[in-house]
C-alpha cells in the first residue's frame, strides 16, 4: 500500500520546478560540525553557517520562484520532518545546505552531492556525518525507497548539479576555494524528500584557514547568488 502511494507521488511530480525547499542542515542541540577561529579559538557551528547561507539563497531565489526554508531559526528538525515539509509546500526541488568537516584539518573545498548509491570512501565519510540526526528514519529509508527515488530523480538531480556547478565556478575562483566537484551520495534527507535535489557542502569548518573565508558575508553572499543562479538556470532549462 505504502509503495503504491509512493509511486503515485513520484509520478505526480511536475515536469519542471516551481517551488524550491531550502534545508539548512542541523539546528538546535544538533550543531553539526564545529570549527575554531582566531586566537581566542571562537567556536563556529555548521548549523549557524548553514542557516545564514540558506537564508541568503532564499532571499535570492524568492525574486523568481516560490521558496521555503525547513527551518528559519536555530531549532532541531528531524530528517523526516524536513522531508514532510517538502510534501506540505509541494516542493519541486530540495536543496540541503551543509558545511564539511574532516579529522584532517587541511581538507578544504566546495562539493555538491546528488542522491545515488555509491561506494566511494570519501563520500561515505560525509554521508555518515550528514545522516547523523536521524530519529528512527533509518527504518524508513530502506533500499526499495532509495532505489525508487534515485530512479525518479537522478536525471534531474544531475542536471541541477551541473547547472549549479557552472554558476558557482566563478565564485569558487574568486574566493580561491578548491572545486571538489559533483559527487553521488546516499543522503537520507534527499531520499526522504523524494524530490530532485542537491546537498551542498560549502566549505570545511574544520580547516581554520577555510573557516576564516566561509564565515564571511562576502563569501556567503556570492555563494548564495551562484547557487540561486544555477537553480534558476535549471528551472528555465526544464520549461
Ligand atoms: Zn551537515
Amino acid at each position: 500500500m505504502r509503495l503504491v502511494y509512493l509511486l503515485l507521488l513520484l509520478v505526480s511530480l511536475s515536469s519542471y520546478a516551481k517551488v524550491v525547499l531550502i534545508d539548512p542542515g542541523h539546528g538546535g542541540e544538533e550543531s553539526g560540525a564545529v570549527g575554531h577561529m582566531g586566537p581566542k579559538k571562537m567556536r563556529v557551528f555548521e548549523k549557524t553557517l548553514a542557516l545564514k547561507l540558506a537564508t541568503k539563497i532564499k532571499d535570492e531565489l524568492s525574486k523568481s520562484t516560490s521558496t521555503y526554508l525547513t527551518r528559519s531559526m536555530d531549532r532541531a528538525v528531524s530528517l523526516q520532518e524536513r522531508a514532510d515539509l517538502a510534501d506540505l509546500v509541494k516542493a519541486d526541488l530540495f536543496l540541503s545546505i551543509h558545511f564539511n568537516s574532516s579529522t584532517n584539518r587541511t581538507s578544504h573545498g566546495f562539493e555538491l552531492y546528488y542522491l545515488d548509491n555509491n561506494s566511494n570512501v570519501a563520500a561515505n565519510k560525509v554521508e555518515r556525518a550528514e545522516n547523523l540526526n536521524l530519529k528512527g528514519e533509518e527504518h524508513i529509508v530502506n533500499q526499495i525507497l532509495v532505489d525508487l527515488v534515485v530512479q525518479q530523480t537522478v536525471t534531474h538531480s544531475k542536471q541541477l548539479a551541473a547547472a549549479v556547478h557552472e554558476k558557482i565556478g566563478p565564485v569558487v575562483k574568486k574566493h580561491k576555494m578548491t572545486d571538489r566537484g559533483i559527487k553521488p551520495g546516499l543522503f537520507y534527507v534527499l531520499a526522504l524528500s523524494k524530490r530532485p535535489g542537491l546537498l551542498v557542502e560549502a566549505g570545511f569548518v574544520s580547516n581554520p584557514n577555510e573557516l576564516q573565508k566561509i564565515n564571511q558575508e562576502a563569501y556567503l553572499n556570492d555563494m548564495a547568488k551562484g547557487i540561486s543562479e544555477g537553480v534558476v538556470a535549471f528551472i528555465k532549462s526544464q520549461k
